[in-house]
């Protein structure tokens, strides 16, 4: 990558590209090699892998530091939540994305960790709730509840208590949040959603400039094994070349929803930030309106998961694991890059049905 002032968009398209050189391949390929000749730092490929590096070097880019990629979104997740030490009290927002809510709890249960679970909106709460704690988990905006945490606010608090912050930043993604740049230590990412954006992959990312922080991240990554597919990889690294085409019809296509949805009679309630993709409604009617919603869409599909190029929802609460306090009725929008027309006309009709 030249070192050059580039914008992130620019970044999505020349980075981890093998060296200009005539007759070099221009991506970077698909590395199938589970051990290397010996010589080398790196003699096995469980440590490393030329694929995962080229999706590494982009993602560690955008978002500042240097990024590892694992097999998975939770793997990510898993790696970043044992920085805290044995016993430690881990502060959570009551709304975060219920797989890393499910291992907390199965992590206190097994007293691997004391979990203090907050509002993340709450900014006094959360300040409270860090006297004494090892590691902040953050998500903003939260998952399903659409929720925004002040951020800087917390990972400031977060350092001056020698709190290790992270952020799931897997509905933003760098284009719409840098939580380093905001003092964030760690950034977790579903790769499986925006990044690759084509639901077709799982993967996982953790980022951190701090050498200590991938240090420990690293040796979890190669001990544990949630090592990533090359394969997997180099199709996330192919996804992320568009996400700022992608995530920008996301976003205005989610915007004009969003407008209109809040004038729909059919609808109670919207969640929407003013920014990103996704968009949470309760349908009038409660439960039995939100699943007809997902019963006749035809544009949109009735389908878990997000951040792809086809729209796609959910009526949350099917999940038993999804907490009491997400109404039954949210319906969780995950807005894509079709006609904004076709969408608002499927969902509409679906609505009004
Ligand atoms: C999907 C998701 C995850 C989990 O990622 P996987 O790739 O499915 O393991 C974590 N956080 C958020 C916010 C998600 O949406």
């Amino acid at each position: 990558m030249p070192d050059l002032p580039l914008s992130p968009a620019t970044r999505l398209v020349a980075g981890g590209r093998p060296a200009h050189q005539p007759g070099a391949s221009l991506n970077a390929p698909v590395e199938l090699t589970s051990t290397y000749v010996a010589g080398a730092p790196v003699n096995y490929a469980r440590v490393d892998n030329p694929t995962w590096r080229a999706f590494e070097d982009v993602l560690g880019e955008l978002e500042g530091g240097s990024a590892l990629a694992y097999a998975s979104g939770m793997a990510a997740i898993s790696a970043a939540l044992a920085l805290a030490p044995v016993g430690a009290v881990v502060v959570a927002p009551h709304h975060a994305y219920n797989g890393t809510g499910a291992l907390l709890a199965e992590l206190a249960e097994q007293g691997v960790v004391q979990v203090r679970r907050v509002d993340i909106a709450d900014t006094d709460e959360v300040l409270a709730a860090l006297d004494g704690a090892a590691l902040l988990w953050t998500e903003s905006p939260t998952n399903p509840m659409l929720e925004i945490a002040d951020l800087p606010t917390l990972f400031a608090a977060a350092r001056e208590r020698g709190v290790v912050s992270v952020c799931d930043n897997t509905f933003s993604t760098p284009l719409l949040q840098r939580p380093l740049e905001l003092g964030a230590d760690v950034v977790v990412h579903s790769v499986t959603k925006f990044l690759s954006g084509h639901s077709d992959v799982l993967l996982g990312a953790a980022v951190t400039a701090d050498d200590g922080l991938r240090e420990r991240l690293h040796t979890h990554r190669t001990l544990r094994g949630a090592i990533p597919g090359p394969m997997e990889t180099w199709l996330a690294l192919r996804g992320l070349r568009t996400l700022h085409l992608r995530l920008e019809r996301s976003c205005a296509n989610a915007a004009v929803l969003a407008e209109r949805l809040r004038e729909h009679p059919a609808v109670e309630r919207v969640r929407y930030p003013g920014t990103g993709a996704i968009v949470a409604i309760e349908p009038v009617g409660g439960r039995a309106a939100a699943e007809r919603v997902e019963q006749v869409v035809r544009v949109w599909t009735p389908a878990t998961s997000l951040g792809g190029v086809e729209s796609l929802l959910e009526r949350r609460r099917r999940h038993p694991a999804e907490p009491p306090t997400v109404p039954e009725q949210l319906v969780r929008l995950s807005v894509g890059v079709e006609d904004v027309e076709d969408l608002w006309r499927d969902l509409d009709r679906a609505l009004s049905d």
